[in-house]
């Protein structure tokens, strides 16, 4: 049985507004909206460790109670359903209201623990906030944050949760290609869960409406519920909660790029006020180590959230949020310092990152050079990040050579073009181990522990969903499974772990994706 308390309902101001008609809601924080039925649910896929963090059993999942409040069906006592406000910065322009519009939160369930865990339905029908769309989500893309936030909280990447991946037996019309081709795909609808789904783009937008009552109310209610270990005095200490943000942004961006993750729509309204990943849309991992790549299409012009800025653009998001925040204080410059951590921890936590993923167990001045050098090799001769780096471990230090790292290689031409100045970094690399107090056996312990041999590549996304569009789960259900344990070897689900092969290097889904869903 869930056990609701909905804080964010019962301690903002909602709009005294009823339905679904698009509008501007000014001065509250929350509309209040019902699901949209579906035709006939079924439960896909769910996630066992977040069922068992909300004290669900698998007897309560088989409940068909449960199957209609995750579908948007039905709630069940206690739940309030709503869609909440805000704006938000979209590809560097402020773009107005934007708001839940095809998410609907079911309220906040507390476990037997006393966590707190907003749920929320992606995918559950119109709201005020859907403009001209359809509130709905199709199968492809709930398949994808279904399988992604699952894997990267294994990774150890905070992120907000998936519960359920339910079917809705209803076709959703998209135009993935934005081409002129709409075509009929079949829906889906995923329940996500988090402490906490607030965004910048909360705040960003009652401070851009200049209602200064409204973001007061909204940053005191946020530092009460979703900072509780803070001893922060919620009524004066602004700039302390923006620094903690400012260093959980650094935490979460780090961890990004340790791990290959190239989020792809990094506007102000997909970003968490807690620092997880939230809204996963045509992200993807990186493959070839690009410092340039970026999966979303929209983005490939101007390749402005692309894996190596991620940094840049999360400092960028946060000042926007800064600027909002500013309007509670005396001037800009009290957020100064917060903006400060941020560059300090996010380059401490890069460098003890990649000094992990290397095997070292500090990363000296020195070791700027020599990560750089491996970068621009890295990138250079196309080599496959995930794959170099668990195989790093297996180099023979006494005498170091490319053998053990031939599979990382895409092309054969730059694998030979490369592989003299590949061999003389390895030189390098082994001779700086030497100064590095560990045994070669905790070194490989410990890089096997960072570098993980399982990712959610998107070919591997996009077979997986090929499979379930025929009907046929096993593949998300083997993928969910795999993902569970990234670091470790799976002897038997080896092709989980290859790099992309040449046939998924162009093809929709398997590298660049649309922002359609
Ligand atoms: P996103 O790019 O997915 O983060 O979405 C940006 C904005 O568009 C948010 O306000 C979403 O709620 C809204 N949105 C995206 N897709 C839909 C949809 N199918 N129906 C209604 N609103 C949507
Ligand atoms: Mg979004």
């Amino acid at each position: 049985m869930l056990i609701f308390d909905n804080r964010f309902l019962r301690e903002l101001p909602g709009d005294p507004e009823q339905g679904n008609v698009p509008r501007q809601v000014f001065g509250a924080c929350w509309s209040p909206v019902a699901p949209t039925p579906v035709a006939s649910p079924r439960l896909l896929a769910h996630s066992r460790e977040v069922a068992a963090a909300l004290d669900l059993d698998e007897a309560a999942l088989a409940t068909p109670e449960l199957l209609a409040a995750l579908a948007g069906n039905g709630v069940l006592p206690g739940m309030a359903t709503y869609a909440s406000c805000y704006g938000g910065h979209q590809f560097g322009q402020w773009a107005g209201q934007l708001g839940d519009g095809r998410a609907i939160l079911l309220g906040e369930a507390i476990n037997r623990q006393g966590q707190r865990f907003e749920l929320q339905l992606k995918g559950a029908g119109p709201t005020p906030y859907s403009r001209h769309a359809d509130g709905r989500a199709v199968l492809r893309s709930s398949i994808r944050e279904f399988l992604c936030s699952e894997a990267m909280h294994h990774l150890g990447v905070p992120t907000t949760r998936a519960l359920s991946l339910v079917a809705t037996g209803e076709s959703v019309v998209r135009d993935m290609f934005y081409d002129g081709h709409p075509v009929a795909e079949p829906g889906a609808v995923v329940c996500r869960v988090a402490p906490s789904f607030t965004r910048f783009g909360h705040f960003e937008l009652p401070a851009a409406r200049g209602d200064r009552a409204l973001l007061r109310r909204l940053v005191e209610f946020t530092m009460a519920r979703d900072f509780p270990d803070l001893a922060f005095d919620p009524a004066s200490d602004v700039t302390t909660w923006f620094s903690e943000i400012c260093q959980r942004t650094a935490r979460l961006i780090a961890h990004w790029m340790r791990v290959g993750f190239v989020h792809g729509v990094m506007n102000t309204d997909n970003m968490s006020i807690l620092g997880l990943t939230i809204d996963y849309g045509p992200y993807g991992w990186v493959d070839n180590f690009d410092p340039g790549w970026t999966p979303n299409t929209t983005d490939a012009s101007t390749r402005r959230y692309c894996f190596a800025r991620q940094p840049l653009i999360a400092r960028w998001n946060l000042e926007r949020l800064a600027e909002a925040l500013a309007l509670l204080l005396p001037g800009p410059d009290e957020l100064a310092a917060g903006l400060e951590r941020y560059d300090e921890v996010y380059s401490s936590e890069f460098c003890s990152a990649f000094a992990a993923k290397l095997g070292l167990c500090e990363f000296t001045h020195d070791d700027v050079d020599l990560l750089e050098d491996l970068f621009a090799l890295m990138h250079q001769a196309e080599i496959d990040m995930s794959e170099f780096f668990r195989r790093l471990a297996e180099v023979d230090l006494e005498r170091p050579s490319i053998d053990v790292l031939q599979d990382s290689f895409y092309r054969e031409d730059l694998r030979q073009r490369h592989s003299a100045d590949l061999t003389r970094w390895l030189v390098r690399y082994a001779a700086r181990l030497r100064h590095d107090p560990q045994s070669p056996e905790q070194r490989g312990a410990r890089m096997r522990a960072v570098n993980p041999r399982y990712v959610l590549r998107n070919y591997l996304a996009q077979q997986a969903i090929d499979r379930a569009e025929q009907g046929d789960m096993q593949m998300v259900h083997d993928l969910l499974e795999a993902l569970r344990r990234p670091f470790d070897e799976q002897p038997g689900r080896e092709a989980f772990a290859a790099k992309r092969p040449d046939w998924a290097r162009h093809r929709a889904g398997c590298s660049m994706l649309s922002c359609s869903s």
